[in-house]
């Protein structure tokens, strides 16, 4: 390559040379069997930047010493931006420059926390970003600003075309943004869930589909009506579908599970082939409850980490996860499988640090599962996992950042609150963290767009970022690569 001078060649020349050089040198590692995945696992803590994943570990006790901060895995920060702001179509198809991560613009001390606010994507946007590596407008599901459905284009649907399995797991309802974006549906809003929740039972793409979303059961987990109205099965594609779903009579041939007892037998021996999950409550798994006890929204703001009893009637994120990889593991071919951790999103949205902590350490008690699959059932070798985040949330910095914009939070020891407060009540763009492990996850650093140093000084790592939809250039290359 050296001898080609480059006076004489194009730029797209000496791209075309770069792009084959380095796919040949990957094609040479999966030669010798290191470096092509038969299974990739995406795991989204929805609304987690860099600072609800540190609040976490100093809470737990463990920062520095998390699962990611091991052997073998890579730490870098994501953008998240969105094409435009628009909640509907633009039908422009043109990045919105304003809203492209300009660290400088980020950590600026009077303009800083403004910009982050308004520039901010939604989780259809990012999770469009992530299975699709399309940009669009906020509230698409795989859908583009010039109002058409990315058709086949998603990463279900091209694990679906190479012969593996798909999945998609959640602690909120199955049919909300993330789940419906990275389970492959197609839609021009996110609020239409029956919608969504009709074309994912549908779809011939998707194995696994487990989250909340029951229409029978409320927030602290009680039973609300035997007889739920169309409205009430929304969530899981409405009611004729739920009928044919609860008799076992689903024409696409769901088998339904509800109890965590039937989620922990799925996690051991013989499966079905296709899994529909529906936990006995309403929207999310843990991070709503409360209402039994007559808690205020007050009272939940200011309610220490598992100090309000637990819905003893759900499955945890974690056993879903053992009972999801127990049915996608059946495929000789591998697996997608997208697990995301749902309400840490939603505990930020409504400025809970105890329950966002909560909702974090579940997520992580998934990632840990995840990491013991690969050890005793797979390998580092034939599997890739990817932790991140499709978007920060709440802008939770140290306990005077309203003043003091960008202090840090403070440790304030194992099992105590750290020094936390929120600057926001919605999403911002601020970088989030990506953490990769296994085959194929060293090409990360390809895809490098800049470096942001004070994000590197605050959370311990390069300051090197990637764009979300390089995630998907990962997966999607490295399923393609794939035995
Ligand atoms: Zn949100």
């Amino acid at each position: 390559m050296q001898r080609v001078g480059p006076r004489f060649v194009g730029p797209a020349l000496v791209l075309a040379v770069f792009f084959a050089w380095c796919s040949a040198t990957f094609g040479q590692e999966g030669a010798a069997g290191s470096q092509q995945p038969k299974n990739v696992i995406l795991m989204i803590s929805d609304g987690a930047g860099f600072n609800s994943w540190l609040a976490t570990e100093y809470y737990r006790g463990t920062h520095g010493r998390e699962i990611y901060d091991g052997d073998g895995w890579i730490k870098l920060a994501c953008t998240t931006y969105p094409l435009n702001t628009s909640s509907k179509p633009k039908n422009s198809g043109k990045q919105d420059e304003a809203l492209v991560y300009d660290p400088a613009k980020a950590w600026d001390a009077e303009t800083g926390y403004r910009y982050l606010k308004t520039t901010a994507t939604d989780s259809a946007a990012a999770g469009t970003a992530l299975a699709t590596g399309i940009k669009t407008y906020n509230n698409a599901i795989n859908w583009t600003d010039e109002n058409q459905p990315i058709m086949g284009k998603t990463l279900p649907e091209i694990a679906h075309g190479l012969g593996k399995s798909a999945g998609v797991v959640t602690s909120v309802q199955w049919s909300h943004a993330t789940p419906a974006t990275l389970g492959g549906a197609h839609n021009v809003s996110r609020n239409n869930y029956a919608e969504i929740a009709d074309e994912m039972l549908k779809a011939e793409y998707l194995q696994v589909i487990m989250g909340a979303g029951h229409p029978c059961f409320d927030d602290d987990g009680r039973r609300k009506t035997d007889e739920p109205s169309d409205k009430d099965c929304q969530y899981v594609g409405g009611k004729e579908h739920w009928q044919s779903l609860s008799s076992g009579k689903h024409p696409k041939g769901w088998t339904l599970i509800q109890t965590p007892e039937e989620f922990a037998q799925l996690a051991e021996g013989d499966t079905p082939t296709k899994v529909l999950g529906t936990a006995e409550v309403a929207t999310t798994l843990q991070q709503g409850r409360g209402g039994a006890l007559g808690l205020v929204k007050e009272a939940i703001v200011n309610s220490k980490p598992f100090e309000v009893p637990k819905n003893q009637n759900v499955p945890s994120l974690e056993l879903m996860t053992r009972a999801a990889l127990n049915v996608l593991d059946n495929n000789p071919k591998g697996f997608f499988l997208m697990i995301e951790g749902g309400a840490v999103d939603w505990a930020n949205h409504a400025n809970q640090g105890g329950r966002m902590i909560e909702e974090q350490s579940d997520f992580l008690a998934a990632v840990q599962a995840v990491c013991d699959w690969v050890e005793k059932h797979s390998s580092w070798e034939e599997t890739l996992v990817i932790l991140t985040a499709d978007h920060d949330c709440g802008l939770p910095w140290g306990p005077e950042s309203d003043v003091q914009p960008f202090q840090p939070i403070t440790d304030a020891g194992s099992g105590n609150m750290p020094g936390l407060h929120y600057n926001h009540i919605a999403h911002s763009n601020s970088l989030v963290p990506v953490f990769a492990k296994g085959a194929g996850a060293a090409r990360l650093h390809e895809f490098v767009r800049g470096k942001d140093d004070r994000a590197g000084e605050t959370w311990g790592f390069s300051g090197e970022y990637i764009d979300n939809t390089d995630i998907f250039r990962l997966i999607e290359s490295a399923l393609r690569a794939g035995p």
